[in-house]
């Protein structure tokens, strides 16, 4: 699995709302990539962040912002 196909499903990944393999495909990158696991905990810490201010889940225009902005930031 590649950086950018990882970023594009980061969002669902961290909202566990991928499916088993798609999971372990993204871990298995993870472990490999520190790009990537620093993208996980930046976008881990902004969603933790609006959690505590919320019951409600993130805003569908926040994830596409947040994916938006890793996108730009991956450069391989
Ligand atoms: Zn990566």
């Amino acid at each position: 699995m590649k950086c950018n196909e990882v970023k594009k499903n980061l969002m669902n990944y961290l909202d566990g709302k991928v499916d088993k393999e798609l999971r372990l495909l993204i871990e298995g990158h993870l472990n490999k990539c520190s790009t990537c696991r620093e993208q996980v905990s930046l976008l881990n810490g902004i969603a933790d962040l609006y959690r505590k201010d919320s019951p409600f889940p993130l805003p569908q225009s926040l994830k596409e912002e947040l994916t938006l902005l890793i996108k730009k930031s991956c450069k391989k």
